[in-house]
């Protein structure tokens, strides 16, 4: 898939490099490796339950691939300066909040991403429609589709961002000490994988690990994802961990900010799967 495959895991194997990221780009490959067999072993048994053929352009997969190549580029930068800038255990410390704090963080940005493209705009928004909202709407009217879809497809949009916030993590802020190249490193790898995360509370057998981190709350639960696809569709937009769920619903900000926005851009859109009555 990927130019340079085997990064990480040449890394890890020689022993050279302490910082556990490293190591996390090869489970991120070995992954990928796994969906891209079940997805070609679906195309030769037919492609049943496939999405429509050019729902993602040549061009878009090529920018996504070019996204997850230039995110490992990065997230080795990142991880290098993590390395570097920590020399006694309050570093390490440092570290290990930052990458608290960031993985927390993305279950909140994946929630707001969420909200926006379920409430906002039409895939046919110029830039992001076919890019970012078209994958939130087919999520809607097909919830199941994403099971079918290959490492590219998955994650190569989150990656986008991503890619650009480690890039600008290694080349611009490095000098701010582990805890912040900690904290990049969490919340772009969370925010990257989300789909991921996503995808395994749609799955009815996950791996046994990834039900056990459910069960924990470490990771989207099914039954507190089930809650997004139930009457009224517009609750629970986060889908890293689901922490933020509970917060964005009881406080109503999103109603609120939705309300504001709607008398500066008009009535938002629904997303599909809404029912009919309070289709807009
Ligand atoms: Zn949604
Ligand atoms: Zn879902």
């Amino acid at each position: 898939m990927h130019a340079g495959a085997g990064w990480g895991r040449r890394e890890c194997r020689n022993g050279g490099v302490r910082i556990p990221p490293h190591c996390v780009a090869a489970v991120i490959e070995r992954f990928g490796g796994k969906l891209r067999v079940a997805s070609r072993r679906r195309a030769e048994a037919g492609g049943a339950g496939r999405p429509a053929p050019g729902s993602r352009s040549k061009g878009q997969r090529a920018l996504e691939q070019g996204a997850l190549l230039a995110a490992r580029v990065c997230m080795g930068g990142v991880a290098r300066s993590l390395e570097r800038g920590i020399d006694d255990a309050s570093d390490v410390l440092g570290a290990l909040a930052g990458a608290g704090a960031g993985y927390a963080l993305a279950d909140l940005v994946s929630g707001l991403v969420h909200w926006a493209c379920d409430r906002f705009g039409s895939p046919d928004t110029p830039v992001l429609g076919p890019r970012l909202i078209a994958p939130f709407r087919e999520h809607h009217d097909r919830p199941s589709a994403m099971l079918e879809h290959d490492f590219v497809e998955l994650v190569g949009s989150s990656f986008l961002a991503v890619a650009a916030l480690w890039a600008a993590s290694w080349l611009l802020v490095s000098e701010h000490g582990p805890a912040w190249q900690a904290f990049a490193l969490a919340l772009g790898l969370a925010t990257g994988l989300t789909n991921v995360a996503h995808r395994w509370a749609h799955i009815p057998e996950p791996p046994r690990a990834v039900a056990w981190l459910q069960r924990r709350g470490l990771l989207l639960a099914p039954e507190e994802h089930a809650l997004h696809h139930q009457p009224p569709f517009a609750t629970h937009y986060c889908v890293t961990t689901g922490w933020w769920n509970g917060l964005l619903l009881r406080s109503g900000v999103l109603t609120w900010l939705e309300s504001r926005l709607r008398k500066v851009d008009g009535r938002p859109r629904a997303p599909r799967g809404r029912p009919p009555e309070v289709r807009n």
